[in-house]
């Protein structure tokens, strides 16, 4: 992972040399082991350039026959939280279908209420400018925190908070196809 901190960069989206130019541009005249990383940069053929962003909701991830799941609606930034609330998200949005048989408005509402809860694991913050700081000092204060007892105890408090959801047994409205038993 290359990161760094730049005012929002426009570049195509689908050109991938385009992109690892800008990756090696901007580590040109690095020391330490950049030279050796943008050196294999230059195998990968699969590599995509993103800015660590995060959507901000108002509290809500559906409207009208709408539904929003995973990164689009909880407003998770790069901190570990997104895989789990995107499948959690999804159990609890096709549950709540299947127990209001069909009747999205009913379901949409109580998909909003058990994630609205659920999704504040997420925080209000992009984690970007902790993890690419502008400064030396930045840099230096990220990576002593990250060596911390704090930061562990932080990791600690997130797993108890990444389990905080009693997940609702949802009752079995569709028989299951062949595949689905042997899937189980
Ligand atoms: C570098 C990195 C490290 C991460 N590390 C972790 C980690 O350690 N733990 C963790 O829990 N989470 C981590 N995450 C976050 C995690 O990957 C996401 O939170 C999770 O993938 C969100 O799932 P999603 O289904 O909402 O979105 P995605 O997984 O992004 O899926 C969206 C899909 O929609 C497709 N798509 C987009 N636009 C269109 C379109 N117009 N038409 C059709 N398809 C489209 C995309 O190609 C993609 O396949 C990390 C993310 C990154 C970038």
């Amino acid at each position: 992972m290359y990161m760094f901190t730049a005012p929002e960069l426009d570049y195509p989206r689908h050109d991938i040399a385009a992109q690892r130019r800008i990756v090696e541009e901007t580590f040109a005249d690095m020391g330490w082991h950049a030279p050796r990383m943008l050196a294999d940069l230059a195998d990968f053929d699969d590599i995509y350039l993103d800015s660590i962003s995060q959507v901000r909701m108002n509290g809500t991830y559906t409207r009208g026959r709408v539904a929003l799941l995973g990164d689009a609606a909880y407003g998770n930034t790069l901190a570990g939280f997104g895989t789990g609330l995107a499948v959690v998200g999804a159990y609890v949005l096709a549950g709540e279908l299947a127990s209001a048989a069909g009747d999205h408005i009913t379901a949409f509402a109580n998909y909003d209420r058990i994630m609205k809860r659920y999704a504040k694991i997420a925080g209000n913050n992009n984690a970007g400018p902790f993890l690419a700081p502008k400064t030396a000092l930045g840099i230096k204060a990220r990576n002593w925190f990250l060596g911390s007892r704090l930061f562990t105890l932080m990791m600690k408090y997130g797993d108890k908070a990444a389990n905080d959801i009693d997940l609702i047994d949802y009752p079995q409205l569709v028989e299951p196809t062949p595949q689905h038993s042997r899937l189980n």
